[in-house]
């Protein structure tokens, strides 16, 4: 490991504060570290390991793959990202279709040029503006971090496109939509802001009142997608038709991969877009896998009783622990504790790895929880036991 450090210290760029260990090997929902020890992992990877570490079946699809052909570029038809493109269309349960690229941010650049175009033919005017909430998170390139509504984020890199707007909350949106806008975009959980949900209600009246003004509803689904919320998109929950979703995290299992989909299927022609890895072999092999392995478990009603028993486990340690917790938040396994002040949850992180439990904070003052869909009854009470004892240790 120190070794490791060194080299890292040494030529990485140092634009993440990491902590001090070295995972070496994963099964599901554990972990194993450079020295021998372990943990259970209730962040899989800021909600990317959907399926677990080392999932056997995703695995053995990619080295099948590998062994015919990786890449050829978008120059050529792909078949596993056709398989996937159909896979995630048939899941979302929307008429749409897909770009694909590698990661959440290029995912919301994609929708954001498709919101653009669809400003720009649209109409007399050219619309460009998009409103984004106070408190998202879009993304690290200069467009995205722009949409990001966390005006701490905007320091340093500007100038930056025009045209980003950002509402207070949800309510506020509707009242800054003019004759320049063309999208709204938001995050159904608030994810790195705090796991926050927005009101269902609310939201479904933004929709309807989006539609009537023909400005485009897009769902940033980064984090929430991909039966992190216990349907495969968090629009399925919230019961709405959004014109865009982007998908990105959960959906290749670890294997980098985004996608932005649209039921605005002409808005692109050839060449107004593209991404030379996107969707290729490798990502769209696993992003196939991953998919198939959720419908599997969502289908036969497991995936509910893991966000059930998950929920229940929780729901006795915020009971247990309601002196440095103030309310419990999120949905299904997407979900999180607020903590009474933001240096007790550093500790509490901290004590946690110490204890063999990976947990993850997000916004200011909540303690995030991302565990695999597929964490067994075994990993939450062992994660569980770890966690009390970390916060009894405090
Ligand atoms: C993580 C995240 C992104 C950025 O994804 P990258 O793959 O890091 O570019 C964008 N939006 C949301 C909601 C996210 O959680």
């Amino acid at each position: 490991m120190s070794n490791i450090v060194d080299l890292d210290k040494k030529y990485v760029l140092p634009t993440y504060a990491r902590a001090d260990v070295e995972f070496v090997s994963g099964s599901n929902a554990r972990l194993v570290d450079s020295e021998g020890k372990k943990y259970v992992d209730f962040a899989s990877g800021i909600a990317v390991c959907s399926v677990g570490h080392a999932n056997k079946r995703v695995n053995d699809a990619i080295c099948k793959q590998l062994s015919n052909i990786t890449h050829t570029s978008n120059l050529y038809y792909i078949a596993p990202q056709a398989r996937a493109a159909q896979k995630i269309v048939e899941a979302s349960g929307y008429d749409m279709k897909c770009f694909f690229g590698n990661s959440g941010a290029e995912a919301n650049e994609g929708a954001i040029k498709i919101a653009r175009k669809f400003g720009e033919k649209d109409g007399e005017i050219k619309r460009y503006k998009v409103i984004t909430l106070q408190h998202s998170f879009h993304g690290r390139t200069i467009t995205t971090v722009k949409a990001t509504g966390q005006e701490k984020m905007h320091n340093y890199f500007g100038p930056y496109p025009d045209g980003f707007v950002y509402a207070d909350n949800i309510e506020h949106v509707a009242s800054l939509v003019d004759e320049h806008t063309c999208a709204v975009m938001i995050e159904l959980v608030q994810g790195e802001g705090g796991v926050q949900p927005l009101d269902k209600k609310a939201v479904q009246e933004l929709a309807k009142f989006l539609k009537l003004k023909n400005v485009l509803l897009m769902i940033d689904e980064v984090q929430t997608g991909v039966y992190r919320t216990g349907k495969f998109l968090a629009a399925n929950y919230y019961e709405i038709e959004p014109d865009v979703v982007t998908l990105a995290k959960g959906l290749g299992g670890g294997v980098p991969i985004g996608v932005v989909m649209t039921t605005q299927k002409d808005v692109f022609s050839a060449g107004d877009h593209g991404s030379t890895f996107g969707g290729n072999f490798l990502s769209t092999t696993a992003a196939c896998e991953v998919v198939d392995i959720l419908n599997e478990i969502y289908d036969s009603g497991e995936l509910q009783k893991n966000i059930d028993y998950f929920d229940s486990e929780l729901e006795k340690f915020y009971t247990a622990h309601k002196d440095i917790f103030t309310s419990k938040v999120g949905i299904g396994m997407m979900c999180g504790l607020r903590v009474k002040d933001g240096d007790t949850l550093t500790k509490i992180i901290y004590r946690a790895r110490e204890e063999g439990v990976i947990v993850l904070k997000a916004g200011r003052d909540t303690l995030r929880l991302l565990p695999a869909l597929t964490i067994t009854k075994e990993e939450i009470d062992e994660g569980f036991i770890s966690l009390n004892r970390a916060l009894n240790s405090l």
